[in-house]
């Protein structure tokens, strides 16, 4: 049972409710129950959401405000949406199927601190630098100045629905640029109730624009529209190669966070106990549906068994079940679509060969019958070849591949198309440093797993993606880069204009 009342939410556009003729039930994961309903956009509401996001471009009040003035607006919008904390878990778990501790500490709680950091990124970020004074061809004084894009478009997925979405939109604000968003079709609820809290404190009209919508309808318009100058995308692989086709038409920045099938490699000095923890806590929290969860266990042949062994009885205690209780460990799936997804993968590599060694089905039971429930589930007899450790699931399911020695560990963890993250479990650092530079991947976690930490760069190598989001040069994403050219030579004499006009002064 939910305790949000089924409300209908609106579009945000222009600073301006806009309902339409089609509406999209919002459901709880969890019960399948209804939350809330919501104005589908589509191609015509990203155009008229394009035209307010240019028309406050084009105004100024945000996009030429000082970085200082925006960084304050966005701190007071930050402390607002803190004071709407519960609010926004409601919104956030009601519609993804987050527990309560996972979506007030990770969803929201990260959402709004890295919020604050692209605050305080706006005042320190280099926006003007001089270049080295150039003495030829002339004297002349470059600078390097950084400016706003213009119009940025966010589509976000439903995992982490306003955490990604403020990865995108905090430093597409922080430069100057005006946003519009087209959230997942799951979850277009805390991004709007966001963007109602950023314009009551601050942000004028026009500069935040929420159209919730189905991908391929109004996504697909957002990806291609020509008033767009960068888009910002977090999703699976495959619409990520969408998204970078339909950019080419006017060939925008594009940034792209993609899928993953991240290694968990551990070493045969690790310490077990910590190694266990992490190897599960990598790739069954949230139900495996992080992109950079360690869905693939390489384990050393010789200590196989036990960690398996080890890997299941801790597994065992994980509480699968309501989430609004704080002692539930995990949640459903996203839907159904995607519950019979991993169950198909499960059978498909049970077909392959692999051996179920936990889980394997949905959880029975008191509380089971209605929702989208998967049990936490661990194979063995997985070789990585295999479709289940190729592709990403999704959902909680851990394959565990031996290996012989460390440089074939090397070898099966970069032998993927996708290159997200990575974590090594050893008790030896110089060694396990020495690993990490063999690996093929955006983040390597050595003794950890999902460090996401708003101050360093987050991204892919291979197809998890292009560019980064986070860190200190995050602004470089949404930023024009432009240098000016002073010319310091003092006079026409000076100039190489000869080599075009050496004859008329003759
Ligand atoms: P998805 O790719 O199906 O959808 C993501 C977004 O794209 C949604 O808003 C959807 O409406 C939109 N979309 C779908 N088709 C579109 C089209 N043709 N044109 C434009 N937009 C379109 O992804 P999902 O199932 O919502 O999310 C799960 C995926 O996201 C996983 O693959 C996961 O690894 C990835 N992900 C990556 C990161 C990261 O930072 N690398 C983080 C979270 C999730």
């Amino acid at each position: 049972m939910t305790t949000l009342e089924v409300q209908h939410h609106l579009m945000r556009i222009g600073g301006e409710d806009v309902d339409s003729d089609r509406h999209m039930d919002i459901f709880d994961p969890s019960d399948e129950s209804v939350v809330a309903t919501v104005a589908q956009g589509d191609a015509s509401h990203i155009d008229a959401a394009v035209a307010a996001a240019q028309a406050a471009f084009e105004e100024g009040s945000w996009s030429r405000a000082t970085p200082q003035e925006r960084a304050a607006v966005m701190r007071r919008i930050a402390t607002a949406a803190n004071d709407a904390v519960e609010e926004l878990v409601e919104l956030e778990m009601s519609s993804n199927g987050a527990t309560v501790r996972q979506a007030t500490g990770f969803h929201i709680g990260y959402a709004l601190s890295h919020f604050n950091y692209f605050a305080d990124l706006a005042e320190s970020y280099q926006w003007s630098r001089p270049a080295p004074m150039s003495s030829f061809p002339t004297l002349a004084q470059s600078t390097v100045h950084r400016e706003p894009i213009g119009v940025v478009g966010a589509i976000a997925p439903w995992n982490f629905p306003l955490l990604l979405t403020l990865w995108k939109v905090g430093p597409a604000l922080a430069a100057g640029n005006s946003v519009v968003v087209k959230p997942d079709e799951h979850t277009p609820l805390s991004i709007l109730a966001f963007a109602r809290i950023a314009e009551e404190n601050g942000l004028p009209k026009g500069v935040l624009n929420v159209v919730p919508g189905d991908g391929r309808e109004a996504g697909a318009r957002l990806a291609s529209h020509p008033g767009i100058g960068k888009i910002a995308f977090t999703g699976s692989t495959e619409v990520g190669r969408e998204i970078m086709r339909l950019a080419s038409g006017t060939v925008k920045k594009v940034t792209l966070e993609l899928g993953g099938k991240g290694p968990s490699i551990v070493l045969d000095d690790a310490d077990l106990d910590m190694a266990v923890d992490g190897v599960l806590y990598g790739c069954f929290v949230y139900s495996g549906q992080v992109c950079e969860s360690g869905t693939r266990a390489l384990v050393p042949a010789s200590i196989h068994d036990q960690f398996v062994e080890r890997l299941v009885q801790r597994a065992k205690t994980i509480q699968i079940g309501p989430t609004r209780d704080w002692d539930t460990d995990l949640g459903p799936v996203i839907d159904g679509k995607q519950k019979a997804r991993i169950l198909s993968y499960i059978e498909g590599a049970v077909a392959d060969g692999a051996t179920v060694a936990l889980g394997g089905s949905t959880p029975s039971g008191d509380g089971f019958d209605k929702g989208h429930w998967v049990e936490p589930t661990i194979l063995t007899n997985v070789h990585n070849n295999m479709r289940i450790a190729r592709e990403e699931v999704f959902g909680p399911v851990l394959v565990v591949i031996p290996y012989g020695d460390e440089t074939e560990a090397i070898a099966i963890a970069n032998d993927s198309e996708y290159g997200l993250a990575a974590s090594i479990w050893s008790s030896d650092n110089e060694r396990a440093l020495n690993v990490s530079a063999q690996i093929q991947s955006g983040s390597v976690w050595i003794n950890d797993a999902h460090q996401i930490n708003c101050q360093v760069p987050f991204g892919g190598y291979k197809q998890s993606g292009v560019g980064r989001e986070l860190g200190p040069d995050a602004l470089d994403e949404y930023t024009e880069t432009k240098v000016v050219h002073l010319d310091l030579s003092g006079g026409r004499d000076r100039k190489p204009y000869d080599l075009l006009l050496s004859h008329a002064d003759d």
